[in-house]
């Protein structure tokens, strides 16, 4: 199974956090903001895993704005979702280029599902939610 190794679009920091594991590997732990409310997120790094944790429940249809823990910065890009018209938030991957993740809870190019990485070296990957 493919492993996800993303960072800080900003900075460069690992979002990768091996003090915390979900499915066995290191989780990628995030700061979030969900209708001003703020707290960590934790998403797997295994590519088509859909487990995730939170520091508090994220209704559905929510926009779950995403920070990098170390230097702060929005990861909001100025794509958007072609589904749902949310922003969409990028991370930079360890390999080259970058994965963008819907913002929106629910949204079937979810924030927190990973979909086909077709050639992971391309500038711009679109994730979406295997259905
Ligand atoms: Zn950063
Ligand atoms: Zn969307």
């Amino acid at each position: 199974m493919l492993r996800l190794h993303v960072g800080c679009p900003h900075c460069d920091t690992s979002f990768n956090d091996p003090s915390h594991l979900i499915d066995d590997f290191p989780s990628i732990l995030l700061k979030m903001e969900v209708d001003g409310r703020k707290g960590f997120i934790r998403l797997s790094t295994l590519y088509g895993s859909y487990n995730l944790e939170s520091e508090f429940p994220i209704p559905q249809g929510s926009l779950v704005n995403l920070y990098c823990r170390s230097c702060g910065k929005s990861l909001e890009s100025t794509r958007k979702c072609d589904l749902c018209g949310a922003p969409m938030a990028k991370m930079k991957l360890a390999s080259g280029g970058y994965i963008q993740v819907c913002m929106r809870k629910g949204c079937k190019k979810h924030v927190l599902e990973f979909e086909d990485i077709d050639g992971d070296l391309q500038p711009f990957v679109d994730i979406q939610l295997m259905d």
